[in-house]
């Protein structure tokens, strides 16, 4: 059965101990069974406060990540590659399965020009360890696709999917967000029938990245292709209410994307999950 789940960016732009505080409570009040942590930067996580905050509330956690500034994959993979290995060791302590999101570039990167194979083979060297050592740990990693305003790198199910080959590792999946995908793919339940099972961990994002179920995602579609893959994995929502001011700017998201959150647990919780029953996604 699938878990629904919910990005930490709904109840504030950074985890800390206050706003996990808050956070994870609400999160099981409205019987969210996943949240996922932004480690955008790792090292500043309590990991035994947010542990047993987790138990405390039966929540799983999952993380997601894009790379900083100055640790470029395509231009610097020793340096993506130490960040994401970081990343990972703090991810496996929280007691994450899945370390997820922009994992190969920095958000909001592009060069203005089409991809290049040294790009592709730089994201290769970067990731591939990595996902050895997530393997260890029993990680898998997502390599989130998006959209063509925010990289150059990977926009479709069909070129991450191409780069996982090259990758070869079998914990590295494509992490697939319906926002992104109602921009790039021809359809979204096109690109979760071309993804299949290696698509275990996903994004439930509305058009306008605020209440699912109030913009124009066709969620039949992106539903109906969820049943047909046997989809088991987490469908986490991902409803940008707060931000950290470098996110915002990379995704130029500068007005309120809901009233306030529980716009987003009231309204968006529900709606997702009555398709996902209707679905027989999750019981
Ligand atoms: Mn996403």
């Amino acid at each position: 059965m699938s878990r629904i789940g919910m990005h930490f960016s709904l109840w504030s732009p950074a985890w800390t101990e206050a706003s996990a505080e808050q956070a994870i409570p609400e999160a099981a009040r409205y019987g969210l069974q996943v949240v996922e942590i932004p480690l955008l930067a790792p090292q500043t996580i309590n990991v035994p406060h947010a542990r047993d905050l987790l138990a405390a509330h039966n929540v799983a956690p999952s993380a997601s990540l894009c790379l900083p500034e100055d640790r470029r994959a395509t231009s610097d993979p020793a340096a993506a590659r130490d960040f994401l290995l970081g990343a990972v060791e703090v991810a496996y302590a929280l007691g994450c399965r899945f370390l997820g999101g922009v994992t190969y570039s920095v958000l909001g990167y592009k060069t203005g020009a089409p991809p290049t194979e040294a790009e592709y083979d730089a994201i290769v060297m970067a990731v591939r360890p990595v996902a050895t050592r997530a393997r260890e740990l029993g990680l898998t990693i997502g390599l989130e696709p998006c959209n063509r305003y925010e990289t150059h790198l990977l926009n479709t199910a069909a070129q991450t999917l191409a780069l996982l080959d090259r990758i070869g590792a079998p914990n590295t999946t494509v992490h697939l967000d319906t926002y992104h995908m109602n921009i790039e793919e021809k359809g979204i339940g096109e690109g979760f029938r071309l993804a299949g099972a290696r698509a275990p961990y996903i994004h439930i994002s509305e058009s306008h990245r605020g209440v699912p179920g109030t913009g124009s995602i066709d969620w039949e579609d992106a539903f109906a292709a969820l049943a047909d893959i046997d989809f088991a994995g987490d469908m986490v929502i991902e409803s940008f209410v707060t931000l950290p001011p470098e996110i915002a700017s990379a995704l130029c998201i500068w007005r309120p994307v809901a009233l306030d959150r529980y716009d987003v647990l009231d309204q968006g919780v529900a709606y997702i999950r009555r398709l996902a029953l209707k679905y027989r996604l999750i019981d």
